[in-house]
């Protein structure tokens, strides 16, 4: 399987980084886990477009994560000569932000509708609500759900996507908790969402103090990987924005709490995992 961070940004815009957003793939399996900004400039460069998604998988709903939503749902439409329902996975509330999102969308899907004679229905999405413990097959893979700790936030999911010969943990933002760890045990790669806590004590401003206590440290991703025995700790999310001469200080602090192999770097760094 490979996993691509397609956005390894923040809420806070960066000119070199697109918003949280990663890719996992493998035979027969073409999975977008959340939609951040820019996702489409970043998954054309790695080579890939809408039309082939088999899913959307949304950890949360916070808006850095789902803001370019309709772009997603939009473009895979127009892109599509043989459109195939978009699957949309995500925890309670992903049915009202799509539909609002839907509804967002509706003139321009009459413009095209009225323009193009080959254009007949609007975009078609199939959206499924998930609960901790839920379990289903996307593509080629087979995905567990289990919850996060990302309060106040909530309802909010990690996703363990499984194919033959790999299995990848998508954590999204949160601090470490023990259903993660579960979920992680034993996977091949854990995806995680990171902040410097040291550099963000040092910016006196209230509201960005406030992030702290909800987003896991490098060394709390660090040490979950290491509870549950992963192979590869892959870091994304970067608050604040990793700068390219400190990329050896946030690996180096990963590196002292994890033995395993460490992915950290710009927008679409990849990684393969597993043997196949
Ligand atoms: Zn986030
Ligand atoms: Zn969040």
């Amino acid at each position: 399987m490979r996993i691509t961070l397609l956005g390894t940004g923040s809420p806070l815009p960066d000119p070199n980084r697109a918003g949280p957003s990663t890719l996992a793939t493998a035979d027969g399996l073409c999975v977008l886990i959340d939609c951040g900004r820019g996702v489409l400039m970043r998954l054309a460069a790695a080579g890939v477009y809408p039309v082939v998604l088999d899913g959307l998988l949304i950890t949360h709903l916070h808006s850095d994560h789902i803001c370019d939503l309709g772009d997603v749902i939009t473009t895979r439409w127009v892109m599509s000569t043989d459109p195939r329902p978009l699957a949309i996975y995500g925890p309670a509330g992903t049915q009202e932000v799509v539909e609002l999102t839907m509804r967002s969308l509706a003139r321009d899907v009459r413009y095209r509708i009225d323009h193009h004679r080959d254009l007949n229905d609007p975009p078609t999405v199939n959206v499924r609500e998930l609960e901790p413990g839920d379990s289903f097959g996307v593509g080629s893979a087979f995905v567990r759900v289990a919850a996060t700790q990302h309060k106040p936030v909530e309802p909010t999911l990690a996703f363990r996507i499984e194919c033959t010969h790999a299995s990848a943990v998508l954590g999204g933002d949160g601090i470490p908790c023990d259903t993660l760890d579960q979920l992680c045990s034993g996977a091949d790669a854990y995806v995680q969402a990171v902040i410097r806590d040291d550099l963000v004590k040092l910016v006196p401003n209230a509201r960005l103090q406030d992030i702290l206590n909800y987003h896991s440290t490098v060394e709390q991703a660090a040490q979950t990987a290491t509870r549950a025995g992963v192979g590869t700790l892959v870091l994304t999310h970067y608050v604040p924005a990793l700068q390219p001469a400190q990329e050896g200080e946030w690996r180096a602090r990963a590196a002292a709490h994890f033995d395993g192999t460490i992915v950290i770097g710009d927008d679409l760094t990849a990684v393969e995992i597993g043997t196949s």
